[in-house]
């Protein structure tokens, strides 16, 4: 007999994601890193909106609120003249988005908060135990392990690699990483403290001859710096190098860099595996695809991952029929294409050939603007895939693959609030659903004056259908219709026509 449910080879953001929304629904699983402890550097500070309601719903996102920075103002330099500041002011919570803006963390933080949730839940990171090779059959994946010099084995139903962009899963499967390396586009980073910069509570950045310079605060005192390298510059990770590059970018002398925590070089990769899934294996997050930094777009989307998976390696595992883990490529693999070519535009407007770095720096204000507002609306949605059924009773409210907004409910209580668990939720206007085990129904009564029709505006004798993960899978009038899209993803749904 199979012990473990899950193994999960990566505890980035990806893998903690996966390994708390597993544990919360009792599916034995094991997430093991080979780093000899949590991982020091701050690498990915955003956190999107969407990313916070997936927080919301495994009980994280007050914490992560509690911590992080919003509105941080950006100083824009070109050269070593200041051009200008950006500010763009918060928006304000609305009962349909209570997360309405961007927050910034280091990640390493956001890992914390995480490991701490995935304790309470009764998981735990296994640190320095590195996934070296494994085989599968129709039964499940034998793993072998090394954990300090000790070599096991393990057998485990489902392997799922978060294991990052050099994914020893990935490379194991075979599955083609496709897409291009850029030598020449380098940055060394760093986690060090800044003395010298007059408003230490903004982003600066530099824009050069030479390539960019950023200095970043993070939410604890301390700066993630990060200086792009031109063809000619030693990649050494040594803060001796990244000094000399402040300096010569900003050519501020008195800027001083001390007590770093964490240096790497960063390399420009554009790529995606060419599958997520072989037999009982996965990959998630950077296992699956690389990008730029720009947009903000790699642990967000690790996240997401990881999140549309969870429910659907769960069901799996209660006895679902796999094919439902194929819904996971059919729906996240559009995202991962989207923020590829975004990123890439991105990346290619912040470092424009020098002699047109002027012209653009003139334009960049409102740009930057723009994406900034345009990054609190990234609310990836699911229009594509086997679980998107075609809407035949939508409203003029949210769409089938929308993640749901929140919204007052007449109890008292709000959508979201329903929503935190592992559950379907059905919301009915003047309709019945069919009654099933993991489906809670909620009425919304039909006056148009209620914020729960404002906000869905159903049909009056629909249902809509939200998955665990906060999607619509399914605007209904036919309860048979909502019988067999439960019936697909492993519910058992009572055969009679009972409303709640
Ligand atoms: C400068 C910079 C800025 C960024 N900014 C942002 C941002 O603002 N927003 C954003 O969303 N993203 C950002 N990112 C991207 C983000 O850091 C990554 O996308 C994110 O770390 C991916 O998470 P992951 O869990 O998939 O992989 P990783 O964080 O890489 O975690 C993989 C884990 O797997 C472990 N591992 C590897 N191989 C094995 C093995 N064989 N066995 C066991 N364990 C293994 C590793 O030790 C590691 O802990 C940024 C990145 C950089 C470099």
């Amino acid at each position: 007999m199979t012990a473990i449910d899950v193994l999960i080879a990566g505890a980035g953001p990806t893998g903690l994601i996966l390994a708390c929304d597993l544990a919360r629904r009792g599916i034995r699983c094991r997430v093991i890193d080979r780093a000899a402890g949590p991982q020091a550097g701050g690498r990915g500070f955003g956190l999107k909106p969407r990313t916070l309601e997936i927080m919301d719903d495994l009980g994280v996102a007050d914490r992560i609120a509690a911590i992080a920075l919003d509105h941080t103002p950006i100083r824009f330099h070109l050269g070593h003249t200041e051009l200008f500041e950006l500010r763009v002011p918060p928006a304000a919570p609305t009962p349909r988005r209570p997360y309405p803006n961007l927050l910034s963390l280091p990640q390493w933080r956001t890992e914390s908060v995480l490991r701490d949730r995935l304790t309470e839940l009764g998981g735990q990171v296994e640190f320095d135990c590195e996934l070296v090779d494994f085989d599968q059959d129709a039964n499940g994946v034998s793993a072998t392990l090394r954990r300090g010099g000790a070599v096991e084995t393990m057998r485990a139903a489902w392997l799922v690699g978060a294991d990052g962009g050099r994914s020893t899963v990935r490379r194991r499967l075979g599955i083609a990483f496709r897409g291009r390396t850029e030598d020449d586009a380098r940055a060394l980073l760093a986690d060090v403290t800044v003395h010298g910069l007059a408003d230490p509570a903004a982003v600066h950045l530099w824009m050069g001859a030479e390539g960019l310079l950023v200095i970043r605060p993070g939410s604890d005192g301390r700066c993630q710096v990060v200086a792009a390298l031109a063809p000619q510059d030693d990649d050494a990770p040594e803060l001796d190098t990244l000094r000399h590059l402040v300096t010569a970018r900003s050519g501020r002398a008195d800027i001083e860099l001390t007590d770093p925590t964490w240096i790497s070089v960063w390399r420009y990769n554009l790529r995606m595996a060419e599958r997520y899934r072989v037999g009982r294996v996965l990959l998630a997050g950077d296992a699956a695809h690389v990008h730029s930094p720009f947009g903000a777009y790699g642990m967000n989307t690790g996240i997401g991952d990881a999140y549309n998976l969870g429910w659907k390696l769960a069901h799996t595992v209660r006895g679902a029929d796999p094919e439902l883990l194929d819904t996971y490529w059919a729906e996240r693999a559009p995202i991962a294409r989207k923020i590829l070519a975004d990123s890439d535009r991105r990346f290619a407007a912040a470092t424009p050939p020098p002699f047109i770095r002027p012209l653009v720096a003139l334009a960049l204000k409102p740009l930057l603007r723009r994406a900034q507002i345009r990054d609190r609306a990234d609310y990836p949605a699911y229009r594509t895939g086997p679980l998107g059924v075609e809407d035949t009773a939508r409203g003029r409210g949210p769409a089938v693959g929308d993640s749901a907004p929140d919204c007052p409910l007449p109890d008292g209580t709000t959508l979201f609030a329903h929503l935190r668990g592992t559950h379907f939720t059905a919301l009915v206007c003047d309709a019945a659903a069919p009654a099933a085990e993991g489906l809670e129904v909620i009425e919304i009564p039909p006056s148009t004056a209620l914020s729960a029709h404002r906000t869905f505006r159903p049909r009056s004798g629909s249902i809509i259908l939200i998955r665990p993960d906060g999607h619509i899978g399914l605007i209904t009038t036919d309860p048979d219709a909502v019988r067999t899209y439960l019936g697909r993803c492993g519910l058992s749904v009572a055969g009679d026509n009972d409303s709640q």
